[in-house]
């Protein structure tokens, strides 16, 4: 099922064309600093490029460099990430930068030493490697991955892991490896814009004369569904004046660092009304979470801290008690 080379050649002079004459001017793409570029592949992941803008010129502003990231406290990591989700990156980026640090303050310039580093995988290896140092690196990202099922009609199920090693070897042998700085963000950036998951713009796709599943395209890739699991919670809202008790997510937990309303007990408080109701999705969870007033029915924990609304401002919250907040 593999595509002719001669075909990839054309294929790849149509991709680098339109996306000359085409490609969004993103801030990460004016520059060519390794740590620049890192932020921002680390940020793009999971998250919608709108979205990242203003977080990665803010980080650049607070953490200008490896150095800066590294001596920062880690508070002020998980405020400044706050809202991005998927807090694990955040962390994993500090780390990152202290381990650059430690090593002189540079990355490594070959692929072996770019995955050697603590929170680098194969992909961001991939995207900082041909990015910021021009190596022969092909990316395979969600975007990637849809284009090349796309382009070959590929009928593997994209979530088995032998899928995802044969579509490796596919970007490999597309890559252009004269430019791979420029193929891989050619690639990327016609899957973000034009041969999306719904409703792919195939009429107006550079390369869609070579594309074996344009036809059909929705039906690629192929992928088994996982199916989502309902969950409840309660939440408790316990007002003192113009303060609500929070806690800090321990270490260990999902949220890990960032701030909340605590879970409803019903051996440590008396239950009041509803106060608001929202829905919120995690990891294969779909949750319900629903939010009470609730009254101590002893001595307050140490564990929390009463806060005013102008205080947890000032602290990052898990997005669904940080939207609760917002009701408060
Ligand atoms: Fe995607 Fe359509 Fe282009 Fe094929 S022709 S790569 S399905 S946008």
């Amino acid at each position: 099922m593999a595509i002719r080379s001669p075909a990839f050649s054309s294929l790849r002079i149509k991709l680098a064309k339109w996306y000359a004459s085409t490609r969004r001017d993103l801030p990460w793409r004016r520059t060519t600093d390794p740590y620049a570029i890192t932020v921002s592949e680390i940020m793009l992941q999971q998250t919608q490029v709108v979205t990242v803008i203003p977080y990665y010129e803010r980080w650049l502003e607070l953490f200008p460099d490896w150095a800066a990231l590294a001596k920062a406290a880690e508070h002020d990591v998980i405020k400044a990430w706050e809202g991005l989700g998927y807090y694990r990156r955040a962390r994993n980026l500090q780390a990152l930068a202290k381990a650059v640090v430690l090593e002189g303050g540079q990355m490594p310039r070959n692929a072996e030493g770019l995955r050697a580093l603590p929170g680098i995988g194969p992909y961001t290896a991939a995207a900082v490697g041909s990015i910021a140092f021009g190596l022969p690196l092909a990316v395979l990202d969600g975007n990637v991955m849809r284009v090349l099922a796309r382009l070959l009609a590929l009928p593997d199920d994209i979530s088995r892991p032998a899928t995802r090693t044969k579509l490796q070897e596919i970007a490999d042998q597309f890559l252009d490896e004269r430019d791979p700085s420029t193929h891989n963000q050619a690639v990327m950036e016609l899957g973000a814009t034009v041969c999306l998951p719904r409703q792919p713009m195939c009429l107006i796709c550079p390369l869609q004369a070579g594309c074996r599943g344009r036809s059909h395209a929705e039906d690629f890739p192929v992928k088994s569904r996982v199916p989502q699991v309902r969950r409840a919670e309660t939440v408790a809202i316990l007002k003192h004046g113009k303060s609500f008790y929070c806690e800090q997510v321990p270490a260990g937990k999902p949220w890990h660092g960032l701030w909340r309303f605590p879970d409803f007990d019903p051996v440590r408080m008396v239950p009041g009304d509803e106060i608001a109701r929202l829905k919120y999705g995690i990891t294969k969870y779909a949750v319900t979470m629903q939010a009470i007033s609730a009254k101590w029915k002893s001595r307050v924990p140490a564990a929390g801290r009463y806060l005013t609304v102008e205080q947890m401002q000032a602290l990052a919250f898990a997005a669904p008690h940080r939207k609760l907040a917002r009701l408060l």
